[in-house]
């Protein structure tokens, strides 16, 4: 398969270059752990790389990415709660410092969210699509009548809008409040879109989103 002989070239490469080039920084995560200071939350899009965009070294952010960069709510229902136990594992454990949630333009799952449609194609077999960007559904009506079901003007509001209720959604967890609270955990919204490459810092105040320096 030429896709998975191009990743061990890639791997080739990593072994030579940044590998060799970071041993140092290696053998001191593998004795000392990690220690990272900033949780991110992205998208699965496969454009948008935290690592890539924010160049930081190995062992300098915890990552969790699904589709459309979502947080659910905290819920004890039964089923296994992959969000939630990353945020469980970064804030109690890690001692994160900073949630940053990344939404990002031309977000597929924030489309689906829109016209319930991927590709003109019904959302995916299993339901899961479907009951994942249920997620953005108290989202979907203000934005749907100020801007339609389609067309980018409602892409992005929803792009945005998402990453208002995943911020919004961290905050149902009494561990995020509480140290938010106290001053120990900030959290953060941004955007980045591969179209000009700029990233947009979310000012919770006023709701508004405005680029990085
Ligand atoms: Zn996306």
């Amino acid at each position: 398969m030429p896709e998975f002989a191009e990743l061990l070239n890639g791997y080739r490469r990593f072994r030579t270059n940044g590998y060799a080039r970071q041993k140092a920084r290696y053998d001191q995560l593998v004795n000392e752990g990690q220690h990272p200071k900033l949780m991110i939350i992205g998208c699965s899009d496969s454009r948008v790389d935290p690592a890539q965009i924010f160049d930081v070294d190995p062992g300098e952010i915890f990552v969790v990415r699904n589709v459309a960069a979502l947080v659910p709510p905290r819920e004890t229902t039964p089923g296994q709660h992959g969000v939630s136990a990353a945020l469980e594992f970064a804030v109690q454990f890690l001692q994160v410092r900073q949630i940053v949630v990344m939404g990002h333009g031309l977000c597929g799952g924030c489309k689906a969210a829109l016209t319930q449609e991927l590709n003109d194609q019904p959302l995916g077999k299993g339901g899961f699509i479907t009951n994942w960007v249920r997620l953005l559904d108290e989202v979907r009506d203000p934005i749907a009548a100020e801007f339609g079901t389609q067309g980018r003007l409602a892409e992005r509001a929803m792009e945005l809008a998402a990453v208002k209720v995943s911020l919004a959604n961290l905050r149902t967890f009494p561990i995020v409040r509480e140290r938010e609270k106290n001053g120990d955990l900030t959290l953060r919204g941004t955007f980045f879109a591969i179209s000009d490459g700029v990233l947009h810092l979310l000012d919770e105040d006023s709701g508004e989103f405005s680029p990085a320096d």
